[in-house]
């Protein structure tokens, strides 16, 4: 079972693949550079406007433009160790410097602490996933703000959502695009598309237009174009995914604890479940992986005493519950002779 890599477990929208199937015929022809259908659905959508928006293939890939546009050689990008690390391999990649601040114990993110961070450093760049991943932990509309507003104002921030679906509307910034800040959304979480390789970003217009001038001119699939509009017509069905994650996020509560295990909030499609110490998480997940579920364990401190679990279908998270019961029973048993 995949429960490690945070893919939805109810696939995508009917309709979406319905498009997709029919658009197939037509991959012969490249897909539209300019993403027009989509970004004009997409501004209704968020009610903002057309040239605010840039679609790109995969957050993945526009965290890449934000740090080939914004962050020269050398300069500092900040961020939340341990957080998603593809910003940091672009980075890395594109000559700058990654510095972090780490979680709280229990998961948050600092936001305080990342904003004087951001201050001292002189962070061109600053990276907050909202949800985030790893952690799964969540900041409320008037904090984001706070901490906006406290970043240098040469410095951009790369305000991650891509499990935006996952929270109320209300919970998130009011205005859909603010100076200073890139918002990146996905259609591979909630809307089940994530080998479609399709994801945008609300942006200043001045921010598109820099990624129009660097990002490659046909590198959003054609067929995953004609999916995504389609799932936007579909929103019953991504609150209905949105709902049985949340039941979800409780089973997993509930079988952690039947274990012994505490989990920690989440508001995303996952579960980090603490297994107290780096040692006693890398020995289950193992103990999960002979038992052939996958799950993953973060790397870095705090969070590397935990596993994150991708909430399944109802019958992939009975099947995880019995298997975790085996693997925490193995894991006791374990330590008692060790
Ligand atoms: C899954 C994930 C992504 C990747 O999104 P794609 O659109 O599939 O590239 C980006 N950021 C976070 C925080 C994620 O968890």
């Amino acid at each position: 079972m995949r429960l490690g890599a945070n893919e939805s477990a109810f696939g995508p929208p009917p309709a979406a693949l319905a498009a997709m199937r029919e658009a197939l015929p037509r991959t012969s022809w490249y897909g539209d550079p300019e993403s027009v259908d989509l970004r004009e659905a997409l501004a209704a959508k968020h009610g903002c406007a057309f040239e605010e928006i840039v679609v790109a293939a995969g957050i993945d890939d526009l965290l890449g433009l934000c740090v080939r546009g914004y962050l020269a050689p050398g300069e500092v990008a900040l961020t939340t160790l341990g957080s998603y690390p593809t910003f940091n391999y672009h980075v890395n990649g594109y000559g700058g410097v990654v510095e972090s601040v780490p979680y709280a114990h229990g998961g948050a993110v600092q936001l305080e602490a990342l904003a004087a961070a951001a201050r001292t450093s002189h962070a061109k760049l600053v990276y907050l996933a909202n949800p985030d991943n790893p952690s799964g932990s969540f900041s409320a509309r008037a904090e984001v703000e706070r901490f906006a507003a406290a970043l240098p104002t040469d410095a951009l921030l790369v305000l991650d959502e891509a499990y935006a679906d996952f929270v109320d509307a209300a919970e998130l910034l009011p205005a859909a695009v603010s100076a200073r800040i890139v918002r990146t959304r996905t259609f591979s979480k909630a809307y089940g598309m994530a080998g479609a390789r399709i994801a945008y970003a609300l942006a200043p217009r001045a921010v598109v237009e820099t990624f129009g001038k660097i990002r490659l001119q046909y590198g959003v699939n054609r067929t995953a174009q004609i999916g995504a509009l389609a799932a936007l017509a579909e929103p019953a069905f991504v609150a209905g995914v949105v709902a049985e994650v949340e039941r979800g996020r409780e089973e997993y509560g509930a079988i952690a604890r039947a274990a012994g295990f505490t989990t920690l909030p989440s508001r995303a499609n996952f579960v980090l479940i603490d297994a107290g110490t780096r040692e006693r998480a890398e020995r289950l997940s193992a103990l999960l992986l002979e038992r052939a579920v996958f799950v993953r364990k973060p790397g870095a401190p705090p969070l590397d005493r935990c596993i994150r679990v991708t909430v399944g279908t109802p019958a992939e998270r009975a099947r995880f519950g019995a298997t975790f019961a085996e693997a925490a029973a193995a894991l006791d048993a374990n330590s008692l002779h060790a």
